[in-house]
């Protein structure tokens, strides 16, 4: 049986359906539907509000307001209730519109009779286009029922209104205005890099062009062979992926999950019911999911979002039948705009040809960003309204470093651009001839240099790079991709990737880091006040201990017959390390019993990230076979300084005597109880701190992949027994930093940094 919404629904789209049949001209339709809504929904007045340009609407259409509004008169968006619906994309209900917080009067309207008020947003790529609302002369609780049905009203009038018709009447008025085209645009960077190309515009489904369905038997067997299809699509794509194991494959899963959902196909399939097409149909499902979601600010809920209006691109697609089609163009410098894109959409195009990609909205944790920022290619979001004023093969620039986007960039811009990536490729070619040579310093020191790895794709900096090994594997990474925690054979998956990739060189794993900036989509955040000192990583696994144990498991059989290093995050004092250490054992006991398949060797270490440790590092060392210094949470704590904020950034450093007594105090320990003893943190990525690190006494460092040439070039250029001297002098300043005189250091001895 079909719901009374569905019901009402049918017999207005089958109205709506005669009058855009009937009228040819857009403002006459326009005035039918307006008045057929008021008339319907028994209110007493109803208008339509389009907007003209990026800030202001205008009344293209009203009934039972003061005669000929219409063009005339004009709102800005943000003003008012209907100003606030077109910058929010949201519906919104008043039983009396007055008392609303956010109610403007209007004289020129003549809507001072009028109390109650419901409005919904027309909606195209994920913006407001325009605005339609009712008004009655009574108080009146406008039902979820009676919005629903506005809101389908609200999708036919958004293909309607973006006929040729409309468009050349925003180009009139954009003359007339004397509004200009934009050229340099900003934006947010998400993935540094210059990037050139010609623009593909990603148009996956944009446009439904008819939404009644004449049989909806067929229609309804359109839609499931289309769907079947896609799946089917889907899972070959997925499983032969070139992509490779690991945080990837989660968020390939993610989305292979989406499009199999069931609850969502039923939704579609209603709407086929209530007389949409199917392309329709996708696209009211998706509407409503947004009007109920969109203003969340639980960051899941928005990626969940994201992932549904990609799948629905995508059967959109096949509902069409252009989905083989991703790209018309030739050039060989490709610059991807899309309004969104799922991450199996940016494995639609050839990866080689992919100089930049512009999302219209995006976040930094948006699966293709993640994706995109793995393959090296420059992304920029958060650019409204690209849709409008790019065409497909127009020269577009992206720069990912300082997030801004050139539309028909100059040839001086060009230039930049091309000198830029020339830079970077000599870099890279200085690197690739250092590839083979020891990182060992003038006087001949052997430093060890091993490489941070999170996502799957540093993993080919093991072989690029040449390194002695993986110093820190920081494992949340996979656990953050993932929509469910991964279980031990998952798990097993990604480690036993890892040794494998590794081959004979050390690995270094470190237990589920999580809390605090690093969020997992499937355990809500608790709302900590401070959550970088909150209830977090080592804290969280020794209190759900079932956690730890099963990650411990699955490094020992990833380890089976090699040796393994498995080091605990935030450890605060012995006793945590005690327990971690023991759990770990446990487990090595039970693998011995089970398989007898263990690690040939199994190192326990901690990372010093906590101050407490440093001052009882004796008894600490006692028990750990290895330390590594987590410098990023170090100077965080020692400075009680925010770590990821950019308004702090500047102030205090790491190059100072304070820091720098205290990272010698932790290696003359180490040395003293013979412990291994490394640096993760990012103080070892920068080559100058690198240097210093070097004359304070370490001799291993880790770093991230992109910094470790760089990092190369400063060992192979440095005397060691010099840079200890000179670090020795630096220990008593009382500067806030001695950066600017470890530089000058660097260039007056030749040293590369
Ligand atoms: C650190 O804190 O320095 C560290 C290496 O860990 P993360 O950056 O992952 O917190
Ligand atoms: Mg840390």
């Amino acid at each position: 049986m079909k719901s009374p919404a569905v019901n009402q629904a049918i017999v207005i789209l089958r109205q709506l359906r005669k009058i855009t049949e009937e009228s040819d001209s857009l403002s006459d339709k326009l005035n039918r539907i307006i008045a057929l809504i008021v008339k319907d929904m028994k209110a007493d007045a109803g208008a339509l509000y389009l907007m003209v340009d990026e800030s202001s609407l205008e009344v293209f259409a009203a009934i039972g307001y003061n005669d000929d509004i219409a063009h005339k008169v004009t709102m800005r968006k943000g003003e008012g209730l209907v100003g606030d619906i077109a910058e929010t994309a949201r519906s919104v209900a008043a039983a009396d519109a007055w008392s609303h917080p956010k109610f403007v009067f209007k004289p020129e309207m003549g809507e001072d009779k009028y109390k109650s008020f419901a409005g919904v947003p027309l909606i195209r790529n994920r913006r407001a286009i325009g605005v339609l609302t009712v008004q009655s002369f009574e108080t009146h609780e406008y039902s979820r029922l009676e919005i629903e049905i506005l809101e389908t009203v609200a999708m036919v009038m958004t293909e309607i209104v973006s006929s040729e018709e409309m468009n050349k009447y925003k180009q009139v008025l954009i003359r007339e205005r004397g509004l200009v085209g934009r050229d340099k645009i900003k934006g947010l960077g998400l993935s540094k890099g210059y990037g050139l190309g010609n623009a593909v515009i990603h148009r996956r489904g944009r446009i439904v062009t008819k939404i009644f369905a004449e049989d909806k038997a067929q229609e309804l067997l359109r839609l499931e062979a289309a769907h079947t299809r896609m799946n089917a699509d889907l899972d070959e794509k997925f499983n032969s992926t070139r992509l490779g194991i690991g945080e990837h494959t989660d968020i390939l899963d993610t989305y292979r999950m989406f499009a199999k959902d069931k609850g969502w196909y039923q939704k579609i399939a209603d709407n086929v019911q209530s007389g949409l097409t199917a392309e329709a149909a996708v696209e009211r499902a998706y509407e409503d999911m947004w009007n109920r979601l969109s203003g969340t600010t639980d960051q899941y809920l928005k990626e969940r979002l994201h992932d549904l209006r990609d799948v629905s691109d995508r059967l959109q697609s096949y509902l069409r039948g252009d989905y083989a089609i991703v790209s018309k163009s030739d050039a060989e410098d490709i610059v991807i705009i899309a309004q969104t894109m799922g991450p199996a959409d940016l494995m639609d195009y050839d990866y080689s040809k992919i100089r930049g990609l512009i999302i219209e909205d995006g976040t930094p944790t948006m699966h293709v960003a993640i994706v995109a920022k793995a393959l090296g290619i420059p992304v920029v979001a958060k650019i409204k309204g690209l849709f409008d004023e790019v065409k497909d093969g127009q020269l577009i620039g992206v720069d990912g470093n300082e997030g801004y986007i050139y539309i028909s960039p100059s040839l001086e811009t060009q230039k930049k651009f091309k000198a830029r990536n020339a830079e970077k490729e000599q870099q890279q070619a200085r690197l690739e001839a250092l590839k083979d040579k020891p990182s060992v310093t003038k006087d001949g020191v052997k430093i060890n240099m091993y490489i941070n790895v999170g996502l799957a794709f540093d993993l080919d900096y093991i072989a690029s790079t040449n390194c002695d090994g993986v110093g820190l594997y920081r494992t949340e990474i996979p656990f953050m991709a993932s929509d469910v925690m991964p279980d031990v054979s998952r798990q097993f998956s990604y480690y036993k990737d890892l040794m494998d990739r590794a081959g004979e060189r050390k690995v270094t794993f470190r237990s589920l880091d999580v809390g605090s900036d690093k969020l997992l989509p499937y355990w809500s955040n608790s709302g900590e006040e401070n959550p970088a000192i909150g209830w977090r990583s080592i804290r969280i696994t020794l209190d759900r201990r079932a956690i730890l144990r099963k990650q411990m498991r699955a490094f020992l059989r990833a380890a089976a017959g090699k040796e393994l290093n498995v080091m605990f995050p935030m450890i605060s004092n012995l006793s945590e390390f005690e327990e971690a250490k023991e759990t770990l054992l446990i487990e090595l006991e039970k693998e011995k019993r089970k398989s007898g398949e263990v690690p040939r060797k199994v190192n326990i270490g901690l990372m010093v990230e906590v101050p407490a440790v440093v001052f009882q590092l004796d008894a600490i060392l006692e028990q750990a076979d290895f330390i590594s210094i987590g410098t990023n949470d170090l100077a965080q704590f020692v400075f009680a300084c925010d770590r990821g904020n950019p308004k702090l950034a500047e102030r205090y450093d790491v190059l100072s005597a304070p820091f720098l007594n205290m990272m010698r105090q932790i290696i003359s320990a180490a040395d003293r109880h013979k412990v291994y003893c490394s640096v993760c943190g990012e103080m070892a990525s920068n080559p100058v701190e690198a240097m210093a690190l070097i004359g304070l006494g370490y001799r291993n460092l880790s770093m991230s992949g992109s910094a470790f040439g760089k990092v190369k070039s400063m060992v192979r250029t440095l005397n060691c027994e010099d840079i200890t001297d000179y670090v020795q002098t630096l220990l008593k300043s009382q500067k806030r930093t001695l950066r600017p005189q470890l530089i000058s250091y660097a260039h007056d001895h030749g040293i590369e940094i």
